[in-house]
């Protein structure tokens, strides 16, 4: 399998509950590494910006208060198969239907607060990282 790149958002709830380390051990416990992080607090142009592609959804207004609500930690992880790698870790959207032992299963409250993103392709990967990490900003191992 190829050495891959992914986004990775720990979401505000995930940042208020404290439990960042939590969700960076199962990262490095299943063989993605941290290669860039930037703790920020998105302003509402960023998180309408990242997520466009929801722009006619009915959630999208609730999604950019939800995600300019407080600090985010953001972050590329780095591995083989890191994209799907990634969305196993994160489990469902919503963590009702999220299996045992997944970061939202553990972590997240509901579908809207889901602690965590991560991306879905090789394609918006390298959209979503091009987004908040110039190259020379991202430290592969
Ligand atoms: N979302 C929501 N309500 C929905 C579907 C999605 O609030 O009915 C939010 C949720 O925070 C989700 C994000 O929109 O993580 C992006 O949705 P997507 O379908 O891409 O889910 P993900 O890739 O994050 O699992």
């Amino acid at each position: 399998m190829a050495v891959e790149r992914t986004l990775s958002i720990i979401k505000p709830d995930a940042v208020a509950k404290n439990v960042i380390g939590k969700i960076y051990s199962r990262f490095e416990m299943n063989g993605l590494k941290i290669v860039a992080a930037r703790m920020t607090h998105l302003s509402r142009i960023e998180a309408e910006g990242f997520y466009a592609v929801h722009k006619e959804r009915p959630f999208f207004k609730d999604l950019v208060d939800f995600m300019i609500s407080g600090p985010v930690m953001i972050q590329v992880l780095e591995g083989e198969g890191a994209i799907a790698k990634n969305r196993d870790l994160m489990g469902a959207t919503d963590p009702k239907k999220a299996a045992p032992g997944t970061i939202r299963a553990d972590f997240a409250e509901s579908i809207d607060a889901n602690a965590v993103h991560g991306s879905d392709a090789p394609e918006t990967a390298a959209v979503e990282i091009a987004y908040y990490f110039p190259a020379l900003n991202i430290y592969s191992r």
